[in-house]
């Protein structure tokens, strides 16, 4: 079958949705998510915004290794230059080039004429392919483009080496049928059109981005271009979950496949929420939580009877296995390391003692332990390998009447124990208030989440904060089965991010 290539910018055009910010160990990790996926192509950043951001594409290019790693510029040579310097190491590395091609583009934002556009896209291509081989062409705004232009800026582009020319409505502005037909038009237009990959890259104001990716689909487009539950500028991008199911579902009515392991859907949605803190809507198609539940009584007899009955789609096919571990706090090393491998994970020695010993830890709290709270355990002992404070001890005493209060115990880098103690409105802000005095590096709680991995009331907590310093924000994570210990870890995990930052904007200078 006919493969389309799936390009994931969850970590360009969704890192632009409000609050969404990424740091490179972020990056890092939604990386190789990705790469678990099996995304043909991802967009790390746009280095061209930061020496920071050419850093943390650089790291995402040197450690996942399977996919084409792409970077975006505009098209002048600054921008094309710092792109190749994110990408050098990359083992596949794409650079691709936007540039405003609709008059009213041009005219407000641009001030150029059509000619001098086109000598830009033309020369921004060439200079893109003077570094390497893939290079993708992106003229934004092109659903208000004149067409008879795009044709030609298409056709310039290719001859100067563009090996993907993307269709973009950049304001998700088109419709499916206008949109099916623009893409035809490109194919009938376009001389040369056959010598490059057409990808599409649309945005969901009128909520039509998976509808119009896939009628270009329809058209012969061959890669769509999208984020992890549908983030990106203002109403978000293209979902990529939900096109890549309705290619898999609906195979008999687009006759095309993907290189993706749908499996892997569930755990990187999931990912992505937690990381950028946007949480995904219950009733959200594929991934929502609501997804592949079924409430009404006529519903649940017939999927009882005959799954087929309800369910368009597999529930496994998305990663929803629901399995549990059945391993108690007497199970060995190799049982609890062969699960570890099914998931996913290739842990070293260290690590793995590590997420084994608070296994154990949680199966004498937890009778059940979930994939779910294995995936949480893993990430949580991840953040944890080269932090530089660690939480030592935490007692609080809160109710009602009373006055929260915390006192808190920390290890420093340089292997101190300080402590603290602090009152509150609430225990939680007890614990910040205490972890505060110790470490007087200022900043300001942006934001405070907290949710249940699983369900029950001995479930797993985890907690997402994100906190400001200057003009940067930094997330932090923490997972317990008690909230009020996640909410520390969260705090210190966000504080040590902010820590390495300023170490290596010091180092940089
Ligand atoms: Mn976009």
């Amino acid at each position: 079958m006919d493969k389309v290539i799936i390009f994931d910018t969850t970590m360009r055009d969704g890192e632009q949705s409000p609050g969404a910010t990424m740091n490179a160990d972020d990056k890092l990790e939604i990386g190789a998510q990705l790469e678990r996926l099996g995304v043909d192509v991802i967009e790390a950043g746009f280095p061209a915004n930061s020496q920071y951001e050419i850093d943390a594409v650089a790291r995402v290019a040197q450690e996942v290794r399977s996919p084409i790693i792409c970077a975006l510029a505009r098209a002048v040579p600054g921008d094309i230059d710092a792109a190749w310097e994110a990408l050098k190491q990359a083992a596949r590395a794409r650079i691709h080039v936007f540039l405003s091609t609709s008059d009213i583009h041009m005219m407000h934002m641009l001030h150029k004429n059509k000619e001098e556009i086109m000598n830009m896209a033309v020369n921004g291509v060439k200079r893109a392919k003077s570094h390497c081989d893939d290079v993708e062409f992106s003229p934004m705004d092109a659903t208000r483009t004149d067409p008879q232009y795009l044709y030609e800026l298409l056709e310039a582009t290719i001859q100067a080496g563009a090996t993907t020319v993307n269709i973009p409505d950049t304001v998700g502005y088109a419709t499916p049928e206008e949109f099916e037909k623009l893409i035809r038009s490109v194919f009938e237009n376009v001389p040369s059109i056959h010598k490059a990959v057409v990808s599409v890259h649309c945005h969901n104001d009128l909520g039509l981005a998976v509808a119009n990716s896939l009628a270009a689909v329809r058209a012969g487009a061959r890669q769509v271009e999208g984020c992890i539950n549908g983030l990106g500028e203002r109403a978000g991008n293209a979902s990529l979950e939900e096109v890549i199911m309705v290619l898999k579902t609906r195979a008999d009515y687009f006759g095309v496949d993907t290189n993706i392991d749908t499996r892997q859907l569930i755990r990187t949605s999931r990912l992505v929420s937690d990381i950028t803190g946007l949480v995904v809507q219950p009733n959200k198609s594929i991934v929502g939580a609501n997804a592949f539940r079924h409430e009404s009584g006529i519903h649940q007899d017939g999927i009882l009877k005959e799954r087929t009955t309800y369910e368009i789609m597999d529930p496994k096919d998305v990663g929803l296995t629901g399995t549990t571990v059945y391993l108690g706090k007497t199970s060995g090393r190799a049982g609890f390391r062969s699960k570890i491998k099914e998931l996913g994970y290739e842990l070293g020695d260290d690590e793995f003692t590590k997420v084994y010993n608070s296994f154990k830890d949680l199966a004498n709290k937890k009778k059940v332990v979930t994939d779910r709270d294995l995936e949480a355990l893993v990430a949580d002992e991840m953040r944890v390998v080269d932090e530089a404070y660690k939480l030592e001890q935490i007692q609080v005493v809160c109710g009602e009447p009373g006055v929260p209060t915390a006192s808190v115990r920390l290890r420093t880098p340089d292997d101190t124990i300080i402590s603290a103690a602090a009152i509150g409105d609430g225990p939680v802000d007890a614990v910040y208030k205490a972890i505060s005095q110790l470490l007087s590096i200022p900043n300001v709680l942006e934001e405070f989440s907290v949710k249940s991995i699983t369900e029950s009331t001995e479930a797993l907590g985890e907690v997402t904060i994100r906190i400001r310093s200057g003009d940067q924000t930094y997330t932090g994570r923490g997972t317990s089965t008690d909230i009020i210990v996640a909410s520390a870890k969260a705090y210190i995990n966000a504080i040590n991010r902010l820590v390495s930052v300023k170490k290596r904007e010091a180092v940089s200078q």
